[in-house]
């Protein structure tokens, strides 16, 4: 029986032992004497105890002792006692934490026991602290970040619910921590932003489908979202890898200004804010691609005279007129859908939508010459410039973008070399004429650099003496290809190019150089054309070809056309005056035909008229022999020496010599000449005088 019991209880103490030994904590059991009844190796080893001296028997403040001699505890024994001791007394069972030496922390618990004694479990916690310090380190940073987040942030959970919101989305928003407070769902959210006028109103169902879409396809979404306050935020949201999402917010309206002012940029001129080219190319493109069965027509426009006004008043007023011709171009449109651009330079152009046939275009045309013709008044200075226009009409002159323009400025230019003030239409042929010109005005700038230009010299002689007054210079071209070229055939162009004006200071120095060669008092006659005068060194190359050569300045006529005294611009007036004031003469060549030409004698006090030759040509003629004595009549009124041109024949010189024409000039005088033989002729002359 006894045996039996005992047997039991062995077994039943084994089986407690094993329990315990199996813990995965420190076990340590104390009888009511702190006297130790049992421990498992989990104890000895948390603190590295020796099981030899950590026996069962050995009294509590003891095993102290020992974590203190063998370097465990950190404080003294008797500190150790005092502070466990009041736990171990308690009724409840209680817990504290302990650090060893080594830094390792210890939880123990200290549980009473009915017999009196206690229980103790003890658990090594360093790493699960550890692990904790190390959560709420990253819960931190996790905090720190989301605060200093230039970006708002919300961040959604699977349930759409609001779980994480910062401080910089309020920021953004304007709002309150209490407008938004967790928990709130998506719609939710979107209706208050709306409702709190934070965001431009939105479809919030699409809104909200949306969202849920792309996120559950695992794919990111991003947006713009207008807010009430003008402000642009980008809006970027990302799915999350538990479900739910996240979504940042970022200010990108200075960066949207931006964007929008660099788009503006590069789709319009900066000097006038018209659209510049490539934004007018698109809306053609565009016109063409779109309502292809609309007719269009495509104007080229260039302005006439504006490198004068450049070169006269300098760019800054050049810069003024633009934009005011811009101005006149935008009002001078009558359909909010027409388009003008400014393509470049002095050059525009428009799109006229829908036009009802030609005679529409023609319209918009005239309109546009009348509006830019009128001077344009700026610090009391009268600029005046006037505008030519090309029109291709769509889709008759083409089907394309490419061909339309190419033939509305074909249309241009080939209006430019017949006038100013002009528009054309478009015409097939008008084409190789163009090409044609072209041609000649690269030809020309070959020339000039090859020095294949020369002058002939043609004697002017005095009617009433039969004496040779002087000679006028006339330019030839020697081309390689083209043969001998007469300036009628070549003068305009170089005028378009603007050639002229290196051609005419070369023929100049030319002329006066020959001249300086001639017996004393010869005058040299050279022909000068408008846009030569109108240039800013105009004045200063005729001076200086007068003091390179030594020909005195009463010995210089300078031959001027009616379109020179038809500029309105006081420049090109006061150049002329400057020089007469210099001594030079001032001969109006060709007089007679084109304008009516008296109003200009008034405006400018020429020294001499050049009758045309067409007049003495015909000058059988009854009425024609009327209009030059006349002519001559005036002459002698007003003190200007009247000269004849291309007089031919005996009969037309008698005529003239009669009416009381000072001058005479042509084949019967003399054949424009090789400047030797105007030498030799001129040398004969005189020495005939003399003898
Ligand atoms: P223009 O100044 O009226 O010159 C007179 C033109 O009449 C010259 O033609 C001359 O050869 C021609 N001519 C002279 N006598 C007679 C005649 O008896 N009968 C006929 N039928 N014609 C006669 P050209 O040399 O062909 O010059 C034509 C025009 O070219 C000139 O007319 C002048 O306006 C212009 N030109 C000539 N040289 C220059 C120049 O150096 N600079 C500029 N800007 N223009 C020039
Ligand atoms: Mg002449
Ligand atoms: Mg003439």
């Amino acid at each position: 029986m006894t045996r039996q019991i005992t047997d039991e209880l062995r077994e039943q103490n084994e089986r407690f032992s094993a329990a315990i030994e199996n813990m995965s904590h420190g076990l340590c059991m104390f009888d009511a004497d702190e006297r130790m009844i049992i421990c498992n190796s989990n104890y000895v080893s948390i603190f590295h105890l020796d099981d030899e001296i950590v026996r069962p028997g050995i009294v509590f403040f003891d095993i102290l002792q020992h974590s203190v001699d063998i370097g465990v505890a950190s404080q003294g024994a008797a500190d150790l006692y005092a502070i466990r001791k009041p736990y171990i007394d308690r009724a409840q069972a209680s817990t504290y934490e302990e650090i060893l030496s080594d830094g390792r922390i210890v939880s123990i618990t200290h549980r009473p026991l009915a017999s009196g004694g206690w229980v103790s479990i003890y658990e090594d916690i360093t790493e699960q602290r550890r692990a904790e310090q190390e959560l709420k380190e990253q819960h931190r940073r996790f905090d720190a970040a989301l605060a200093n987040m230039s970006q708002g942030l919300l961040m959604y959970s699977s349930e759409s619910r609001l779980i994480v919101r910062n401080q910089r989305f309020l920021d953004l928003c304007k709002a309150k921590a209490a407008d938004f407070p967790l928990g709130t769902t998506h719609r939710q959210m979107l209706e208050k932003l709306v409702r709190l006028g934070i965001f431009v109103p939105i479809d919030i169902d699409v809104e909200v489908a949306k969202t849920k879409a792309t996120l559950e396809a695992g794919q990111a979404r991003s947006s713009h979202r207008e807010l009430v306050d003008g402000r642009t935020l980008f809006v970027s949201r990302r799915p999350l890898a538990g479900g739910g999402w996240v979504a940042t917010f970022e200010d990108v309206t200075e960066r949207r200004r931006a964007e929008e002012r660099m788009s503006h940029l590069a789709h319009y001129d900066t000097l006038t804010d018209l659209p510049n080219r490539s934004m007018f190319r698109e809306r053609l493109d565009q016109a063409l691609g779109e309502t292809p069965d609309t007719p269009l027509a495509i104007f080229s426009l260039d302005l006439d005279r504006f490198k004068a006004v450049n070169d006269t008043w300098g760019h800054p007023a050049g810069d003024w007129l633009l934009k005011c011709v811009a101005e006149r171009l935008r009002h001078g449109l009558r359909s909010e859908t027409d388009v003008v651009a400014r393509l470049g330079g002095d050059e525009f152009a428009i799109l006229q939508f829908n036009p009802k046939g030609a005679a529409d275009a023609e319209k918009l045309a005239k309109r546009i010459v009348s509006v830019v013709s009128q001077p344009f008044r700026d610090k009391g200075r009268d600029m005046h410039v006037g505008i030519s226009l090309g029109i291709a009409l769509y889709p008759g002159d083409g089907k394309d973008a490419d061909t339309l323009l190419k033939n509305a400025d074909t249309a241009l230019y080939s209006g430019k070399s017949e006038g100013r003030n002009v528009y054309r239409f478009f015409e097939p042929g008008m084409d190789a004429m163009v090409r044609e010109r072209r041609t000649l005005e690269t030809d020309l700038e070959t020339a000039l650099k090859r020095q294949q230009f020369a002058l002939d010299f043609q004697p002017i002689t005095n009617i009433a003496s039969g004496e040779i007054a002087g000679a006028e210079a006339l330019m030839r071209w020697n081309s390689p290809t083209r043969g001998l070229v007469a300036p009628d055939d070549f003068i305009a162009a170089a005028e378009d190019s603007g050639l002229i004006v290196p051609l005419g200071e070369w023929a100049l120095k030319e002329a006066c150089s020959v001249a300086a060669g001639w017996p004393p008092g010869m005058r040299i006659a050279v022909n000068v054309s408008a846009v030569q005068i109108r240039s800013v060194d105009f004045a200063r190359s005729v001076i200086s070809a007068l003091a390179v050569s030594g020909v005195p300045a009463s010995r210089l006529e300078l031959e001027i056309t009616e379109t020179v005294l038809m500029d309105e611009s006081d420049m090109v007036l006061k150049t002329l005056r400057q020089l007469r004031d210099l001594g030079i003469r001032i001969a109006l060549d060709d007089f007679g035909i084109g304008y009516s030409s008296l109003s200009y004698l008034r405006r400018f006090p020429v020294d001499k008229i050049k009758i045309d030759r067409s007049f003495i040509h015909d000058i059988d003629n009854k009425d024609t022999a009327a209009i030059v004595r006349t002519i001559i009549g005036l002459g002698a009124e007003l003190g200007i020496t009247v000269t004849a041109e291309g007089v031919e024949t005996e009969a037309q010189l008698e005529i003239l010599r009669k009416a009381g024409c000072v001058e005479a000039q042509g084949f019967l005088i003399g054949m424009p000449s090789k400047a030797a033989d105007m030498a030799r002729l001129l040398k004969t002359r005189a020495a005939s005088r003399r003898a």
